[in-house]
């Protein structure tokens, strides 16, 4: 694949990359898509210190930090970020640029998100309960036990479950997700 990021900046490779991506130069720092993000306490920077980072061209932190790897694509913050920023996409833009440069953990992000990718295709939906216990589990067992409590307040207020429920219309994601892999594996080739 040729390297489209000759000459241009760290920020400038991430915008150019994200649809709708230059309004990040408008980000305000609230910290409202922290304080939105379910997947928050696992993240090494919060959004809106990965947006500063990536601002100030720092590369390498941004590359490194397993923030991206942790979005679960929620989209809660897109939709409450006050300056309309494509977070998510952003997310989605740092997970292609790391891979792309070798900036990845084999053994943790990968598996992180192949499981994501997993629960869509087999209920048409994220499963958070089941996305994090699986990866605790394997990769920071003694981790997963500080978590239980805030699992449990999660539960209380409706946002978690413990089994995944699966959308009525699977059948027309999976038909969507099918296409979506042949268009791309003929991008590849
Ligand atoms: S919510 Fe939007 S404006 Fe606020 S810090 Fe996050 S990206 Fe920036
Ligand atoms: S889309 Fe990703 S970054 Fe945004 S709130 Fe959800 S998990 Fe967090």
């Amino acid at each position: 694949m040729p390297d489209s990021s000759m000459g241009k900046s760290f920020y400038q490779q991430v915008v150019d990359a994200t649809p709708g991506g230059d309004v990040l130069a408008t980000c305000l720092q609230c910290g409202t898509c922290g304080g939105s993000c379910p997947s928050g306490a696992d993240m090494d920077a919060t959004p809106r210190k990965l947006f500063a980072m990536i601002a100030a061209n720092m590369e390498d932190e941004v590359l490194s930090s397993n923030t991206f790897w942790y979005c679960v694509s929620c989209y809660y913050c897109t939709v409450r970020c006050p300056q309309e920023i494509p977070i998510t996409d952003l997310m989605y833009t740092l997970k292609r640029i790391a891979v792309l440069k070798g900036h990845y953990h084999k053994d943790s992000h990968v598996p992180f998100s192949s499981s994501f990718i997993g629960f869509v295709e087999q209920y048409g939906r994220s499963f958070e309960f089941g996305l994090v216990t699986r990866h605790h589990l394997a990769h920071a067992p003694l981790k997963q036990l500080g978590k239980s409590t805030l699992g449990l307040q999660m539960m209380q207020k409706g946002r978690l479950t413990l089994t995944p429920e699966r959308i009525k219309t699977l059948p027309q994601l999976s038909a969507i997700l099918s296409e979506a892999k042949r268009v791309s594996a003929q991008q590849e080739v």
